[in-house]
């Protein structure tokens, strides 16, 4: 099924005009929802980080925040999903193509649910990973649809035979494409910090929480490609991904060519975590 603003619609019923602003512009915002055993992980954060992307290229929600709450998980029902993901996008709805915001588009949310395994294999052995130039617009914390320069990276890395792309601004590493970048070095964990230049990842602040809890200090601060390339440990994260271990960029073997025991220490944390959401059900 697909919830369309605050309705249910077989999916071969549901109609996008063609003059959708999401469509035309990539004017919108998006979540992507990670549901486990038919339980949504860190809905709250994603709904908060939803609010504040569409906030921020002043888009109203269609609907209140309780329905929406409450049609996400009506949505997991009826597609009787267990593992999988939510995703979600707010439009700016349909009217005569101009760049300006129209008067009268009513906003359009759309969710649909599509079922995704864990990502055991790249947990345990880690990815290979290349270092693309990042020239994407200088506001990358708002979750826009607008996505060609993380789609062009992620396709670079895949012709590459790279699970992803690791972003950089002139040798300063912002993000993965699709996801968030850690280094460790010397037992401290270091992170670009959440301004305009990332996406202030959910996984993100999962682990800056995780890493509190077990004493790892955390900076906040740039590092460049070198750092990176010199680093002990590299992991990305994200909904999808959650903490997967960087093992190789470019030609460089990251520390042992294996996961490090900082980064297991941390991915314990999220299967504790995951743990304690899944054991609610039944
Ligand atoms: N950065 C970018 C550019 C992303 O697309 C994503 C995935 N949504 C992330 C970071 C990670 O965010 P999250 O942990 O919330 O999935």
């Amino acid at each position: 099924m697909i919830l369309y603003n605050g309705q249910f619609v077989e999916r071969e019923e549901v109609s996008i005009d063609i003059e959708d602003r999401g469509y035309q512009f990539g004017d919108g915002v998006y979540e992507v929802i990670r549901v486990y055993q038919g339980q949504c992980f860190a809905m709250k954060e994603h709904l908060d980080r939803l609010e504040r992307s569409s906030k921020e290229i002043k888009l109203d929600c269609p609907i209140s925040r309780m329905k929406l709450e409450d049609n996400i998980n009506q949505l997991i029902k009826k597609d009787r999903l267990t593992n999988g993901i939510v995703y979600l996008q707010i439009t700016r709805g349909a009217a005569k193509r101009t760049h300006q915001f129209p008067e009268h588009a009513k906003s359009v949310l759309t969710a649909y649910t599509s079922e995704m395994e864990r990502p055991l294999a790249n947990l345990q052995n880690g990815i290979n990973t290349k270092l693309v130039d990042d020239f994407r617009w200088l506001r990358c914390d708002i979750k826009s649809l607008n996505l060609l320069g993380n789609v062009l990276a992620k396709q670079e890395a895949q012709e590459n035979q790279c699970y992803e792309a690791i972003l950089h601004r002139q040798g300063t590493v912002t993000e993965g494409s699709s996801s968030n970048v850690f280094i460790v070095k010397n037992g401290k964990l270091y992170t670009h910090p959440a301004n305009n230049f990332i996406l202030n990842g959910i996984t993100r602040q999962y682990v800056l929480r995780f890493a509190k809890e077990e004493h790892f200090e955390v900076i906040e601060n740039t590092f460049s490609t070198e750092e990176l390339l010199k680093a002990d440990e590299v992991f990305i994260t994200s909904t999808t991904s959650e903490i997967s271990p960087v093992v190789k960029i470019d030609d460089q073997i990251i520390g042992e060519g294996r996961p490090g025991i900082v980064t297991a220490a941390l991915q314990k944390k999220f299967e504790e975590e995951i743990n304690k959401l899944v054991s609610h059900v039944s």
